[in-house]
């Protein structure tokens, strides 16, 4: 096997790199391999933005599905929705290599390539349920169906976490009396979830051993939601217990993994990372937090805590944030640093490891984490060595608005550093954003600023469209 990808959604690089004690397999493919945070695209909770942009080398808005639904069918993205020739099974098939995918976020139905797909969507939240897509049991194409002798079991079903009404209280109560959430949010209030990690990971072990010894492939790539489904519910607590519990099940798990497929090189990642609502509105007044957070109406907020119910009927206290982890390693990659990393460079990489050319409407790069016995292929796709320039971006509407265009900015702009010139009462909510490198005040004279460029944001509400107006 060429390449193994390991998917572990939302795993966040802070917890690999301050626990690396508590995973000392990952600690190795760190050690020997090329690894760092890098930058998903975050526009709230969309996953399968960035999962689909890893298959197919395409930004969220070109390959179609932004925050989790599809523009052309508002609703879930489906394998049908985005697959075309350059998908990364369809290219790799091209070129006679065999690819195996065990459960990849939107994979689903399984698609024909050169091996097999192993498909079913995971369902955790209590919306956008598709009956179509979402199975526990492995789903495989006609042709594939005798894979199923091999394949033992199904994934276990799901716990949920304990609801308000689990744990006496209304809403309304909370929010009178907000002081009472610090109480209920117990440093274990998901634990039970580990179980399930454990369980879905085996199911994963087994039957990818067993089918890889069946029908070997060149790419096998595996993916995991529940890390993510576990981190939602466990933000609010700084130490991590049940996070650092995870990450050692994960890391026995890709162990195992790595000992019985013995692949050439492995990819371990995940989309994006998390970070508690906390972190993301640092010790700010509640008039702040309601003033920059459009959700804050559904939040019980202490000075310790804030707590989102709605969207899962948990007490949600972490959110998507825009770094990943990634990790590169094996014989054709080298020690060394990743460096200004993006979604749309996975599938860049990959092809390049199989060498194969990339199409050239990718505008993934290259980074040059190779070892020597690796020659470059796709020369032109090398990521440009340059430094970033400090861009100002006048903030000019309210921060939770003004987040999009930072968002937007960021996106279109790889080799800029963004800093933002707006009002001084949301400074530390700006500097929270991992978009954002600085914050000025705006009661400081612009002129006195020395930066490269300067913008000011157009956001047309009836259209949508964001434009950056460069104005020095
Ligand atoms: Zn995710």
């Amino acid at each position: 096997m060429k390449l193994l990808v390991i998917g572990i959604d939302a795993l966040m690089p802070e917890l690999v790199y301050n626990n690396l004690e508590l995973c000392p397999n990952i600690a190795q493919l760190i050690e020997k391999g090329a690894s760092g945070a890098y930058s998903g695209y975050i526009y709230g909770h969309g996953s399968r933005d960035n999962w689909i942009s890893m298959y197919t080398g395409l930004e969220p808005e070109i390959h179609g599905t932004v925050l989790n639904r599809f523009k052309e069918t508002d609703r879930m993205p489906r394998s049908t929705d985005y697959s075309d020739d350059n998908t990364i099974w369809n290219i790799l098939s091209k070129h006679h290599y065999k690819v195996g995918f065990w459960k990849g976020l939107s994979t689903t139905p399984p698609q024909i390539v050169n091996g097999y797909m192993v498909a079913g969507e995971p369902h955790y939240e209590n919306e956008g349920f598709d009956a179509e897509i979402v199975s526990r049991k492995p789903i495989l194409i006609d042709d594939k169906q005798y894979l199923l002798q091999y394949i033992r079991g199904e994934e276990p079903i799901h716990p949920e976490p304990k609801t308000l009404k689990d744990l006496g209280y209304t809403f309304e109560e909370l929010k009178s009396n907000p002081e009472i959430i610090d109480n209920l949010l117990d440093p274990n209030y998901f634990e039970e979830a580990l179980a399930f990690f454990e369980k879905n990971l085996d199911f994963r072990l087994q039957n990818m051993i067993s089918v890889q010894k069946k029908e070997p492939v060149d790419l096998m790539w595996m993916y995991d939601a529940v890390f993510d489904y576990i981190a939602h519910f466990q933000m609010f607590d700084t130490d991590h217990q049940v996070l650092k519990k995870a990450l050692a099940i994960l890391d026995k798990f890709i162990g195992e993994l790595i000992d019985e497929l013995n692949p050439e090189n492995v990819l371990l990642l995940s989309d994006h990372g998390q970070k508690s609502y906390r972190e993301i509105f640092p010790d700010l007044s509640n008039e702040i937090v309601e003033e920059a957070f459009g959700l804050a109406k559904q939040c019980i907020i202490t000075k310790k805590n804030i707590v989102l119910i709605g969207r899962m009927e948990g007490l949600l206290t972490g959110l998507h944030s825009l770094n990943g982890f990634i990790s590169f390693s094996g014989k054709a990659f080298a020690k060394a640093k990743l460096q200004n990393f993006r979604t749309i460079d996975i599938y860049t990489m990959i092809l390049e490891l199989f060498k194969i050319e990339v199409p050239s409407n990718r505008n993934g790069y290259i980074q040059n984490i190779f070892s020597e016995d690796h020659s470059i292929k796709n020369k032109e796709k090398m990521i440009p060595v340059c430094t970033k320039k400090m861009v100002l971006l006048i903030q000019s509407e309210e921060v939770s608005e003004f987040n999009r265009a930072i968002n937007e900015f960021y996106k279109q702009n790889r080799f800029k550093s963004i800093y933002v010139y707006g009002e001084e009462r949301y400074k530390e909510v700006f500097l929270a954003n991992d978009q954002v490198a600085g914050f000025y005040s705006n009661e400081v004279n612009i002129n006195d600023i020395n930066c490269n460029e300067v913008y000011a944001v157009y956001h047309n509400r009836v259209t949508k469209n964001i434009q950056f107006i460069m104005v020095r």
